[in-house]
């Protein structure tokens, strides 16, 4: 049952960005969806769709690119017309060369590096996390299942579970069916949207013409990508968000209009994780630097030596980030990208120094805490690294990277359980629970497990299969 939700709000989600699924009216959500779908429900999909999106591959592998988008995230969620029934908007990045963003159940908002490659300021980023967390503010994805629950034929409509249970391929053509209905509600939603992003974007001191700005990159992109459908390629929808959105920017105060300084360094390392041919990224790199033909030199410097960094030639990428590391000593992204290139040389000492200095400037950066616990564990510190593990779990929600480095330490203090038990989580996180629950299991058997380890694991056991559970009754 639970996959084919999935399937189908993934289609739902996709069209509603691309412009297609609506009502003349939207409907009063309170009485009608709540009841088929609380919001503590609405949470358990969001999340289960998060697990799965991890396990797909898309999500996006670096922390830096992920924190990035999480701090402009977290910069506009504060300024939302109404909080969402206490939960707080959580904002990801794909590794995806498409140009989409979206949000989806339980306040997701997903943003394709792709998308973010295209732009040309911080601005044009907020001004599209803006829109979409309006979306997920005004609930436009709970109404539009709730619409598109109206429009279907009446043998489906009896719940949201026959909805789904009706499966991705005859949806569409009933979707198909009512497309200009569907077309003047996402239109609806889409300048609902824009408008309340925009008093978000200027509310939290972003341009609000970044908004504007992101639409027509867009439109200009999509006008010729062969495979976009002629019906969105001809449809009037873009031109006129563009001309209403600039017309309301005009009106709002604009209050920020420089990138921060993570701006174009992040844009660089997606330019090196997308390119095709890192051979010859360089070679362009390099002769940009040579005729000083770049935009941003600290970036194209900086996309050089990560680039170099990429292709494994670590000595000329130390020689290449050291030409930048003093003049820019308290640039995070730099310097953590100098003790990543000194630690690929075995500058060991160096590169912890290096992320010593930076965690006293910048103590709240979990991809600098990451790093720093690799580190520690490439370089055999293995109570240190524990201990920092922990400090961070306080902290910060632990996620796959998290897990990925528990598991190692763990490893190399020989504590098989610990390593049962990261497991489970790094499974439970791609959205695979059976094999969670059987990893713990496989723990409990260890010998050398006491009692309050036992409980622990019991108790994780217990919520895993109640999570299940739940899902399985959606
Ligand atoms: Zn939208």
């Amino acid at each position: 049952m639970f996959q084919k939700i999935f399937a189908i709000l993934s289609i739902i989600a996709l069209l509603s960005d691309c412009g297609a699924v609506y009502a003349s009216q939207l409907p009063d959500l309170g009485s009608e969806f709540r009841a088929e779908l609380s919001v503590a429900d609405e949470l358990l999909i969001g999340e289960h769709m998060h697990r799965e999106l991890r396990s797909s591959g898309m999500y996006c592998k670096d922390p830096l690119v992920q924190e990035y988008v999480r701090y402009l995230g977290n910069r506009l969620t504060p300024h939302m017309p109404t909080p969402y029934d206490h939960i707080r908007p959580r904002f990801f990045a794909l590794e995806d060369r498409t140009i989409n963003a979206f949000a989806f159940f339980g306040a997701h908002v997903a943003i394709n590096t792709g998308l973010i490659e295209i732009t040309e300021s911080e601005n044009e980023i907020a001004g599209v996390l803006a829109h979409e967390l309006a979306h997920v503010a005004q609930q436009h994805l709970v109404r539009m299942v709730v619409e598109n629950k109206r429009m279907l034929p009446m043998a489906l409509a009896g719940s949201i579970a026959a909805v789904v249970l009706a499966g991705p391929e005859m949806i569409i053509p009933v979707l198909a069916g009512h497309m200009q209905h569907m077309v003047n509600f996402t239109r609806q939603n889409e300048q609902e949207a824009d408008r309340i992003g925009m008093q978000i974007l200027a509310k939290a001191k972003f341009d609000p013409h970044g908004l504007p700005m992101a639409l027509e990159r867009l439109s200009d992109k999509l006008r010729y990508e062969a495979k976009i459908p002629e019906y969105l390629r001809s449809h009037p929808l873009f031109e006129s968000r563009i001309s209403d959105t600039r017309h309301r920017a005009d009106m709002l105060p604009a209050t920020r209009k420089t990138d921060s300084p993570m701006y174009n360094l992040i844009k660089a390392r997606i330019l090196v994780a997308n390119t095709h041919n890192l051979q010859q990224l360089i070679h362009d790199l390099s002769s940009q630097i040579k005729s000083a033909r770049h935009a941003n030199e600290l970036a194209t410097k900086y996309a050089y030596a990560y680039a170099l960094l990429q292709l494994g030639k670590n000595a000329e990428a130390l020689k290449a980030i050291y030409a930048l590391v003093n003049k820019h000593p308290n640039n995070l992204i730099v310097q953590m990208t100098a003790a990543d290139i000194e630690a690929s040389n075995h500058k060991y000492k160096e590169a912890q120094m290096r992320l010593e200095q930076q965690l006293e400037l910048h103590a709240d950066s979990e991809s600098l805490q990451l790093q720093y616990i690799d580190l520690l564990i490439k370089t055999s510190q293995v109570p240190h690294a524990i201990n920092t593990l922990e400090n961070l779990k306080a902290e910060h929600q632990p996620d796959i990277f998290y897990y990925s480095l528990r598991r190692q330490a763990e490893g190399l203090r020989n504590n098989k359980v610990g390593v049962h038990e990261a497991n489970a989580e790094l499974l439970f996180l791609a959205g695979n629970y059976p094999k969670a629950i059987a990893e713990l299991q496989i723990a409990l058997q260890e010998s050398t497990i006491d009692l309050s380890i036992q409980h622990r694991i019991n108790t994780r056991i217990t919520a895993i299969t109640d999570l299940q559970t739940r899902l399985d009754n959606v």
